[in-house]
């Protein structure tokens, strides 16, 4: 006898290991909803929209066969589904965790307040519950990665030796990683990670996804998991073929290479097609496979630093986000207002290699590891003056991975410095040397990273120096990270300064602002 309860599953959960599920087949049925007006709320990568319907599609198959019974509904906001299915079957209860963004989540507030049906459950898809992070940040005044990391390391008993030490005498090892491209290139490229054929739901979906307008990137070439048997798979292949040397060359760049040995699982786990816990128990796993063979030391700091990356900085700005949020939409530190340059959009637009090449690569395939995000595109925008909502809302329609609660912390906090220092310690930017180390790009590009003023002169760096000169001027705190930065600029003549001025007024002055029609409805769901 079926009970009369229904589990609501969000696409942040589209599996069930990270979804919460009627306890048997007939202990209730699932509901699973697919919002137009989410799809439509920005012009999202089509490869995106492709892997968020196969792969609920996919898991509404996979309930089916095991014997559930699940109500799939197309509607115009979850929370509308949400109320169709209870005019429809009437359940007692709706149980359902919390949406994984903060609009959506306001939404279902405002559901339940009418619809006494509606049971929250705790949020089952984190390893840090966003109490237990509230519980960190308490009384706190500044909320550093670094901190949290190490809390969570102790917390979770994570390479941690019997006496509460970090294993290796360090808790992190990036001294030794940060291999520039030059390095990189003497070695053997990784092969691409491993991919899927897209079977015949994926195909419908894609064709589906083909004849919807006003989206970016195509969806020719799809190949992430849609399923959690899929996600798994690419995690053994991470594992496998990858990790070893995730650490020395996590911040290289190479032109035509979008992964390079960096795992590509961040979209799988954002849908929740991955668990985080499943993606640490297996690292450690592989680890202490390992661990006491001859040149295993030199393995710890690529262990240690992709770990640092999940248990750390994706549950810290999960937990910002939910501490901050709606405000942190508002931050804009710098008072930026420019828009955002056409060429993101259209990566032809530059001759600036650097930009064509990363945001090309993310215009393919809805992805770009984190250097580019962080010091091409990002470094770029904040030099350039654009507002940070502006940059957010391409970050967030670009990228396949990117849902609120990630992406902005990432832009506002760590990328742009927008909201004045809660998250990072200094603003992530660098004149065209930093890419010109760590990226073959320079030596396909039309503009010459040594330059900084006259003709070929790099970008970069007259707005580089420029923007240090207005923080100088507006007498603007930027943490003591920049001491020595902002100490350099005493190096530079007032003529050497006036001449970048004019370089950036004119170069400013040519920047094709986007041309999209559409404006956000930050709270679409
Ligand atoms: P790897 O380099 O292999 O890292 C392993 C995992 O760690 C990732 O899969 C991801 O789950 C997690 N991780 C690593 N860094 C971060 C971080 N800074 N914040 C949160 N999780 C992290 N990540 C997203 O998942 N979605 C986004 O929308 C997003 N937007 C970003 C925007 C900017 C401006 C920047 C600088 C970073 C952004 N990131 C975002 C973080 C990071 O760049 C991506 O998680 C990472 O590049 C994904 O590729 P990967 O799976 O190969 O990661
Ligand atoms: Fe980018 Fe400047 Fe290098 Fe060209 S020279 S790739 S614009 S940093």
């Amino acid at each position: 006898m079926k009970s009369d309860a229904t589990w609501f599953v969000g696409p942040w959960e589209l599996s069930s290991a990270t979804a919460v599920l009627p306890p048997a087949p007939d202990a209730g049925r699932v509901l699973l909803v697919e919002s137009t007006s989410k799809g439509a709320a920005l012009p999202y990568h089509r490869k995106k929209l492709v892997l968020v319907l196969s792969a609920l599609r996919h898991l509404r198959d996979e309930l089916r066969a095991r014997g559930f019974e699940v109500d799939h509904r197309v509607a115009p906001s979850y929370a509308e589904g949400i109320r169709d299915h209870w005019a429809a079957f009437r359940p007692a209860a709706i149980h359902y965790q919390p949406p994984a963004e903060w609009g959506i989540g306001q939404s279902f507030e405002r559901l339940a307040e009418t619809l006494p049906a509606m049971a929250a459950l705790p949020d089952h898809r984190f390893l840090t519950s966003r109490h237990d992070f509230a519980a960190w940040a308490e009384g706190r005044t500044l909320f550093r990665m670094e901190d949290f990391y190490r809390w969570q390391r102790r917390r979770l008993k994570l390479l941690i030796d019997g006496q509460g030490r970090p294993e290796g005498g360090a808790w992190n090892f990036d001294r030794g990683n940060r291999k520039t491209a030059a390095a990189l290139r003497k070695e053997t490229r990784p092969a691409r990670p491993l991919g899927f054929t897209p079977d015949e739901v994926t195909g419908r979906v894609m064709r589906l996804v083909d004849t919807m307008p006003d989206h970016w990137g195509g969806t020719e070439g799809f190949d992430l998991p849609v399923t959690a048997a899929q996600a798994e798979a690419c995690l053994e292949d991470f594992l496998a073929h990858r990790l070893e040397r995730f650490g020395p060359f996590e911040d290289a760049m190479l032109t035509g290479e979008a992964w390079l040995y960096h795992s590509r699982l961040s979209a799988a786990m954002n849908v929740g097609l991955l668990h985080p816990r499943a993606v640490v128990d297996r690292t450690l796993a592989w680890w202490a496979d390992r661990r006491g063979a001859e040149g295993a030391a030199a393995v710890l700091p690529s262990v240690e630093g992709f770990l640092r990356q999940v248990i750390g900085w994706r549950e810290y700005v999960n937990g910002i986000y939910w501490l901050t949020m709606p405000g942190y939409r508002d931050r804009n530190y710098f008072g930026f207002s420019r828009p955002l340059p056409r060429l993101y959009w259209e990566p032809e637009r530059t001759e600036m290699a650097c930009l064509r090449e990363t945001a090309g690569t993310v215009r393919e395939h809805g992805y770009a590891h984190h250097i580019p995000r962080l010091m091409v595109l990002a470094n770029f925008a904040t030099l350039a003056g654009v507002h940070p909502m502006r940059l957010s809302e391409w970050f967030w329609a670009g990228f396949t991975d990117a849902m609120e609660w990630v992406e902005l912390p990432n832009v506002v906090g760590m990328a742009t410095f927008a909201d004045g220092g809660l998250l990072a310690t200094k603003p992530y930017v660098s004149s065209a040397a930093y890419i010109d180390r760590m990226s073959d790009y320079c030596q396909r590009c039309r503009f010459d990273p040594a330059r900084r003023t006259g003709p070929g002169a790099c970008p970069f760096n007259y707005l580089y120096w420029t923007f240090l000169d207005d923080l100088r001027r507006r007498q603007l705190d930027v943490g003591q990270r920049m001491a020595l930065v902002m100490k350099s600029l005493d190096r530079l003549s007032a003529d050497d300064l006036a001449a970048m001025r004019a370089e950036r007024e004119r170069f400013l002055a040519e920047l094709e602002p986007e041309r999209t029609g559409w404006r956000i409805d930050y709270d679409a769901g």
